[in-house]
């Protein structure tokens, strides 16, 4: 079993199925590498898969995931009957759907996992967002896309975040912080100047930022996560490990009676 990553402001949704998986498993008293990579389809893949969706007491061989590619493109899920491989295929950042017992999944190692349930209209989005899609508005997008979707009101919408890297050890170059800066100005909580030409990032709490604009309340979103190079022993980080493995966080609704 796992013993996943879940978000308390989520778990009180009983329709609402969801969890961040750690970088290990236990069998038999055993403690074994989690590990699913971008690439998907290898065996170890597979049956990690069904381990984790096991845990969640989800009766399903595989999740549902799209290519992602640090963009800014939401993936409408529509059709309950489409083959995991044909999702594959969409190039996005985003999923939402309003498909009861269809697990969808975001893959990440540093980058922020985000979970958006609207209990209203019962409907679900998961979001992949790094610092190119986040810089892109991947976030705001889905909340847009949500409403156009579904009739989704954003006041209705409860947000949480899953394990990602934060402002304590995300530190990047003038370059990569200058549309930050020209959007948020320095000096506010969430970026700062490190040292000379340098700059650090927290991309959950700018999330935040960017739920609370889209109209999202302030209390309905979860960000406070750990941050995945501090806790390294739990979470894959790319920034610190160069090539790893991957968390994978799910949600799924369950059918409303
Ligand atoms: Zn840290």
């Amino acid at each position: 079993m796992i013993s996943l990553f879940s978000i308390n402001v989520l778990k009180k949704q009983r329709l609402l199925i969801h969890g961040t998986s750690p970088r290990f498993y236990v069998i038999n008293g055993e403690r074994k590498p989690f590990f699913c990579s971008e690439k998907g389809g290898a065996r170890l893949f597979l049956k990690h898969e069904k381990i984790f969706l096991n845990s969640l007491e989800i009766d399903r061989e595989n999740f549902l995931r799209v290519t992602q590619v640090h963009g800014n493109y939401v993936y409408v899920l529509k059709d309950p009957d489409i083959l995991v491989s044909e999702v594959g295929k969409f190039e996005a950042d985003a999923i939402i759907t309003h498909i009861p017992n269809c697990p969808i999944a975001v893959l990440t190692a540093d980058c922020v996992p985000i979970i958006i349930y609207d209990p209203i209209k019962h409907v679900t989005g998961l979001v992949h967002a790094g610092r190119m899609g986040t810089q892109k508005n991947i976030l705001t997008n889905t909340i847009e896309a949500l409403s156009r979707e579904y009739g989704s009101s954003p006041k209705d919408l409860i947000m949480g975040m899953g394990p990602a890297i934060r402002g304590c050890c995300y530190e990047v170059n003038e370059s990569s912080a200058l549309p930050f800066i020209k959007k948020y100005s320095l000096c506010s909580e969430f970026i700062k100047k490190t040292e000379k030409n340098k700059f650090s990032l927290d991309l959950p709490m700018i999330n935040q930022f960017e739920g609370c604009k889209a109209g999202v309340l302030k209390e309905n979103i979860h960000s406070d996560v750990p941050c995945t190079v501090c806790e390294n022993h739990r979470w894959y980080s790319y920034r610190k490990e160069g090539k790893t493995g991957r968390l994978v966080t799910l949600a799924m609704l369950q059918r409303r009676e």
